[in-house]
């Protein structure tokens, strides 16, 4: 049994009166009672606007919100606060990336390099600046087993080219990407590097110092903290650079009518009031796994990913995708063969074979996982996605894989 197991009430639930076995944490994690605990303390006995106040609940709230950021920038292992912004999520970090760096560095036809299994969260933000600037985007290709063609990626640099946007794990396909490796190829060409940790960040440790990113984008809520916070990462010399996002309070030193002065880092970048209770609670999260130990998390799910593969493998008709290398697995599965005749070899639906499991207490995703242009590239219209998180266990495998038997043959 997993010990950690006990400190998520959530999953004593049950669901059409059968234990919830869910694995949809590429999606969203459950919460430990630690966070909730945290948030809900904050509400009880501190809730004041941050910044703002000489009153002793708006310097307390201050001070956790503060504290949270510094709990953040040692999980990352950054150099300073003043390069942890925070933020709603991946997809705003990354668009705060988009349409700042691209105000301050991105002319007409220069170029920025995407990857074939990016999410869409790190392919419109960069459509929109071509619309509004006229940069061209570039793609690197993944190979048939899932993973980037580097020699590929090598070749799409050009001296145009002024930013990588990449993912460190694809949430698709489970691929880690080497994305040490590929900083290096992209700094001996004098490009600066965004990486979308949304997928990393629960499931390894982060040393964004060591890696040497540009800028690192993560989500709250899909490590165990709660919604509505994110986090990004930004050299400060890149963040000095950028023009804010949004105007309003906070972001501002001094503003009258005919000009308007902006505050240091990280508020610059930080406009209006921000979930300060949130980003206390993901505080109480990173506390949370830190405790536990990442390294120790990463190896639990190494080895149940590596369990379920081979569990879900001996399932007649499985056809998996990616090398799901890190805590994702996504599959199809053939119905059986109708008859003698051996026709029938075509895939049962995604959502099919989804809201079957549903039903026996099982929760995944099905569908496109918000990368369409990697289904495009498989040739398929979704998989079925399961996703594991330390909480899970081999018995929940077991429930998922019996599930998969049973509703294949209902086919
Ligand atoms: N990038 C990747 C790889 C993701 O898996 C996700 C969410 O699933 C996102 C970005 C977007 O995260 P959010 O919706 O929390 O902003």
């Amino acid at each position: 049994m997993n010990i950690h197991r006990a400190d998520f009430p959530i999953l004593n639930r049950e669901v059409y009166g059968k234990p919830l076995v869910y694995l949809d944490n590429g999606a969203t994690t459950q919460k430990p009672q630690c966070v909730i605990d945290a948030i809900t303390k904050e509400y009880l006995n501190v809730n004041a606007n941050v910044h703002r106040g000489v009153h002793y609940l708006s310097q307390e709230a201050t001070r956790l919100y503060e504290e949270a950021r510094e709990t953040v920038r040692a999980f990352i292992n950054a150099d300073s606060i003043e390069e942890i912004i925070f933020t709603r999520g991946t997809t705003e970090s990354i668009n705060l990336v988009a349409a700042s760096f691209g105000e301050a560095f991105l002319r007409e036809g220069n170029e920025v390099i995407v990857t074939e299994m990016e999410h869409h969260s790190n392919i419109v933000p960069w459509q929109l600046l071509r619309s509004r600037k006229g940069i061209v985007l570039k793609v690197c290709p993944i190979t048939d087993e899932g993973r980037l063609n580097l020699e590929a990626l090598e070749q799409l640099f050009t001296p145009k080219t002024r930013l990588l946007a990449c993912t460190h794990v694809s949430n698709v396909l489970g691929t880690v990407n080497p994305v040490a490796d590929i900083i290096r190829m992209a700094h001996a060409h004098d490009v600066p590097v965004l990486i979308d940790g949304a997928q990393s960040v629960p499931h390894m440790p982060l040393d964004v110092h060591a890696l040497d990113a540009d800028f690192y984008a993560f989500s709250g809520h899909k490590v165990y903290g709660p919604t509505g916070i994110g986090v990004l990462y930004g050299k400060q010399k890149w963040l000095e650079l950028m023009p804010p996002y949004m105007g309003g309070g906070e972001m501002i030193g001094k503003v009258s009518f005919e000009h308007t002065t902006f505050n240091v880092l990280p508020y610059k970048f930080e406009a209006g009031t921000p979930d300060y209770v949130a980003a206390h609670g993901l505080a109480a999260a990173l506390d949370f796994v830190s405790c536990i130990g990442m390294d120790k998390i990463q190896e639990y799910e190494h080895e149940l990913t590596r369990y379920a593969r081979e569990q879900m493998a001996l399932i007649p008709g499985m056809q998996f995708y990616g090398p799901s290398d890190n805590a994702v697995i996504s599959f199809n599965v053939a119905a059986p063969p109708l008859g003698k005749a051996g026709r029938g070899t075509s895939l049962i639906h995604h959502l099919d074979l989804g809201t079957l499991l549903d039903r026996l207490g099982i929760a995944v995703r099905t569908g496109h996982h918000c990368a369409e242009p990697l289904m495009h590239r498989l040739g398929i219209e979704g998989t079925v996605r399961a996703s594991l998180a330390l909480y899970n266990t081999k018995e929940e495998i077991d429930a998922l894989v019996a599930g998969i038997d049973r509703v294949r043959k209902m086919f």
